[in-house]
């Protein structure tokens, strides 16, 4: 595939100053598009993955970012969507194509040829002015994407500390995709840890989840919370032999302990311990502590070389343990910066703190405790309401399958109503929900803006709520 990815034209940069070409890499997971990943940063080439489920007008914008010289996707519908997008650019990149349809583009099967013995990379460049072989588009759940220029020490580092899974067996299966930063560091880390990787194609039913982990004796499975809320709705216990798991690992938004304890006991009947990891794109899979042991809710501990603080959100000063604010994180080995420098100032402080607009906190022994997005705080009565901890309430009624609390503008005052849209298992009324919540978190804290029924919560593909497109959906209804 080196071989043939030179032959199409994907060169070396020649000199220092000479731009590496750029490969979008709009894919679904594929043993193809691994082994073009792998090849385009051998030869020096940036590599974008880019969710390929993104309607044509919106991938045309990350492309427009990028400026891709190379674009690999495959037949059928997501061809479709790269021409419509190239088309609306106006651009006119070489594109590669895998599968089995008829297409004018250069096929990745000719690619495949026998790789020249003799030829070697050029040595990388360091410091300021390394070489960038990824560049990775945030969730955007918040705002636009924003490209995170990712190194060749940032990816070594994350591959061979966070991910060090090895007292839980050798085969790896985590469902996230390509264009996840937990998507690259698994594929990475599994290459330089020697372990096998099972990936699937896409996002998958759950029950395909847990055929893979029985058939393919998966002793390791990164996932989400939405992905066990969805297993304990649709798997039985005992429906599956899970014997060969070792280890379960939660990333890419809260946990709350209840739904925690709950997926211990539902789906893994307490055998085995559900460990966070916290990451953003920016700064790699940042807190963790397994293999070790961890405490429940938490995301575990900074990672050697890595600082961690948490500030007062009025004044930006560090505060005591177990005290909430904005948690923030010091390193070497975080991204080299967003794609033409935008946003720099807010996320970077002047101690070269990154702020990362998650409120959490720690405690006496450095765990952290992720909480919610700094946006998402709903405020009321002078205090701030996490939508995740009415999630986490309301997940443990057995009516409720899924759903995203967020907050509503009151009229008559100034404060936000805490509203949650939700997803049944069976009917129930909205009453039944309001009063099951207000038996159990204090009054400021209640359901005030009330509850509604939806058929199903806007997710990222990575799992995430996307509060903002929920919200607009209910502008009209919610008079918001
Ligand atoms: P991304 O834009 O995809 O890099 O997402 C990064 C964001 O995901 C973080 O800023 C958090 O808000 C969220 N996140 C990731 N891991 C966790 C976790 N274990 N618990 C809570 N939030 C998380």
């Amino acid at each position: 595939m080196v071989q043939g990815l030179r032959s199409a034209g994907l060169s070396l940069p020649g000199s220092n100053q000479e731009q590496p070409p750029v490969l979008a890499l709009v894919s679904f997971n594929s043993q193809e598009c691994h082994t073009v990943l792998i090849a385009a940063i051998f030869l020096s080439a940036t590599v974008v993955p880019i969710d390929p489920s993104l309607e044509p007008e919106d991938m045309k914008n990350l492309l427009e970012i990028i400026g891709p010289t190379f674009v690999y996707t495959e037949t059928g519908k997501t061809l479709r969507k790269v021409e419509t997008a190239l088309a609306l650019l106006g651009s006119n990149p070489t594109i590669i194509v895998s599968g089995r349809q008829k297409h004018p583009y250069v096929s990745y099967q000719s690619l495949l040829l026998p790789t020249d013995p003799e030829f070697r990379p050029k040595p990388k460049r360091e410091g300021k002015d390394a070489s960038t072989p990824l560049i990775l588009f945030t969730s955007g759940i918040s705002g636009p994407p924003k490209a995170v220029q990712i190194t060749d020490e940032y990816l070594i580092y994350n591959c061979c500390v966070n991910c060090d899974t090895s007292c839980a067996g050798s085969v790896i299966l985590a469902t996230s995709p390509i264009f996840w930063i937990s998507g690259i560091v698994t594929f990475f880390a599994s290459i330089v840890q020697g372990k096998k990787r099972v990936f699937l194609r896409g996002p998958a039913r759950e029950s395909v989840i847990f055929e893979t982990i029985q058939n393919y004796k998966v002793s390791v499975w990164f996932t989400s919370p939405n992905s066990l809320l969805s297993s304990m709705a649709r798997i039985q216990t005992g429906m599956y032999n899970l014997s060969s798991l070792k280890m379960v690992v939660s990333g890419g938004s809260p946990l709350s302990p209840e739904v925690q304890l709950r997926a211990q006991r539902e789906l893994f009947r307490n055998r085995l311990h559900i460990f966070q990891v916290y990451g953003l794109t920016e700064l790699g899979i940042l807190a963790s502590s397994f293999p070790g042991s961890n405490k429940l809710g938490s995301v575990g501990k900074a990672r050697d070389g890595i600082l961690c603080k948490v500030v007062n959100l009025a004044n930006g000063e560090s505060v005591q343990p177990y005290v909430e604010g904005e948690l923030c994180f010091k390193g070497h080995f975080f991204m080299k910066g967003y794609l033409n420098g935008c946003c720099t100032n807010t996320e970077y402080d002047k101690g070269d703190w990154f702020h990362t607009g998650d409120i959490g906190y720690v405690d006496d022994d450095g765990y952290i405790f992720v909480i919610d997005r700094l946006e998402d705080l709903i405020t009321y009565n002078f205090i701030q309401i996490t939508p995740s901890e009415l999630e986490g309430v309301l997940l443990n009624h057995p009516a409720v399958k899924d759903v995203a609390v967020f907050g509503v503008p009151n009229h008559h005052t100034e404060d936000d109503w805490a509203i949650a849209c939700v997803v049944t298992k069976f009917p129930v009324t909205e009453n039944q929900l309001v009063d099951y919540v207000a038996e159990r978190v204090p009054d400021d804290k209640h359901l005030r803006g009330g509850i509604k029924f939806v058929e199903f919560i806007p997710r990222t593909s990575t799992g995430k709520v996307r509060r903002n497109l929920l919200r607009s959906q209910l502008r009209i209804e919610l008079q918001i």
